[in-house]
């Protein structure tokens, strides 16, 4: 009884000590009891066969180009960050030959669904950031996510024998990297003028269609003033070729507000009166809004019958119309916090309006909701290590921090 008590114990233990994750220090290291083991496989992610693939591969591309390649694949290392773990395992072993730092450490935690490179100095050239995270991206990947880990990791490795034996090949992959991106580059410029063009040519309908029109010129000019924001901001996004409409459009306004009337009452050709001229044609509401530049009015004058036209033209402002006077010279003067709301009581504020025509004045309160808390929530960005260190049977090389990360 008491042999098998401790047994269970044995049992127990040894179950725990697995289940438990990975430090950098209880990894263990394979490549000091064989040096043709390239690669660390604890929790058996990949096949023996894949492994052995992997070695294989490994122990002929380190003859090439001396570079040491170490591939470590955990079930966990609990809630380490992966970019951290890979650094401080690359020092702990010290991966790569002493003096060339010239290690590659390939590392993938299972629970984590993540996979990282680490570079030492040496190879960084050789390795560059973008073409481990396109191996990760194109080769590893895809594979992982469908459940074939084996052919995932030999499909990687092999892609960094290939350019261990002939760094020409990181080469074409970079530069193909660069023709996607410049392909990508044109693909978004011809949509973004393809988008331009489309803009422009629906506000040249939109101008054909208000110009035709049987409207009056005052009628055409407020409905072009009307599309002003929006002319504007799209000349902004589309320069090319809005800015063409813009000028057209600003031209368009002037044209169709200054263009001569005809009296309807005696059909004579009317006279548009200058700014000091019209005063006398206007209430003194009208001249109020002129003061305020709330609103524009243009006075046409009939010479032979004195009829006469006013036409308005309102302009943005903060100006509105006065409940008591109607003029367009009502605004808000004051607006102030009379109590402060809290967690648990309702504010009050007050706003004050003035009429610059009338010289109304109204006072109107109004409450201030009380405040709720919401709970917020903080982003986690990713971190790079750094220095080096040495000692160790893979060479005792350093990394700069160097590689890439990547998920399934
Ligand atoms: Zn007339
Ligand atoms: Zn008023």
């Amino acid at each position: 009884m008491k042999r098998f008590l401790i047994f269970l114990f044995t049992v127990l233990s040894i179950t725990i000590a697995n289940a438990r994750p990975y430090t950098v220090e209880t990894i263990p290291n394979d490549h000091l009891k064989d040096a043709r083991d390239y690669t660390t496989n604890p929790d058996g992610i990949i096949s023996a066969q894949a492994e052995q693939k992997i070695n294989e591969m490994l122990a002929a591309s380190e003859s090439y180009a001396t570079a040491e390649v170490a591939v470590v694949l955990l079930g966990s290392i609990g809630y380490d960050d992966i970019d951290d773990f890979a650094t401080k395992l690359f020092k702990y072993w010290g991966i790569g030959k002493n003096e060339k730092n010239n290690g590659l450490l390939f590392l993938l935690v299972e629970d984590q669904k993540q996979m990282v490179f680490r570079t030492g100095s040496g190879v960084e050239g050789v390795f560059p950031d973008v073409i481990l995270a396109r191996i990760i991206r194109n080769d590893i990947s895809p594979e992982l996510k469908n459940g074939n880990p084996d052919a995932g990791i030999i499909a990687g490795i092999s892609k960094i024998c290939e350019i261990l034996k002939n760094p020409e090949v990181a080469k074409e992959i970079m530069q193909k990297e660069k023709d996607k991106e410049k392909a990508n580059m044109m693909q978004f410029l011809y949509a973004y003028l393809f988008i331009g063009t489309i803009v422009f040519l629906i506000f040249i309908a939109l101008a054909i269609h208000v110009i035709n029109s049987k409207k009056t010129n005052h009628i055409k000019c407020l409905k072009f003033r009307s599309w002003k924001g929006g002319v504007i901001g799209c000349s902004v996004l589309f320069p090319i070729p809005m800015l063409l409409f813009l000028i057209f459009y600003l031209i368009e306004i002037k044209r169709l507000r200054n263009k001569t009337i005809a009296c309807s009452n005696c059909g004579h050709n009317m006279r548009k009166l200058s700014e000091q001229e019209e005063d006398t044609y206007l209430t003194p509401s009208q001249q109020s809004e002129e003061l305020v530049n709330s609103i524009d009015y243009d006075v046409w004058l009939c010479d032979n019958c004195n009829n006469k036209e006013i036409l308005p033209y309102t302009k943005q402002s903060r100006y509105t119309s006065c409940p008591h006077c109607h003029a367009k010279t009502y605004y808000l003067s004051d607006d102030r916090v009379l109590q402060r709301a809290t967690t648990f009581s309702r504010g009050q504020g007050q706003k004050t309006y003035l009429c610059k025509n009338c010289q109304a004045k109204d006072i109107a309160k109004y409450i201030i909701p009380m405040i709720i808390i919401s709970s917020g929530s903080s982003g986690r960005g990713g971190s790079f290590g750094g220095g080096g260190s040495f000692g160790g049977s893979w060479g005792g090389g350093g990394t700069g921090g160097g590689g890439a990360r990547g998920g399934w």
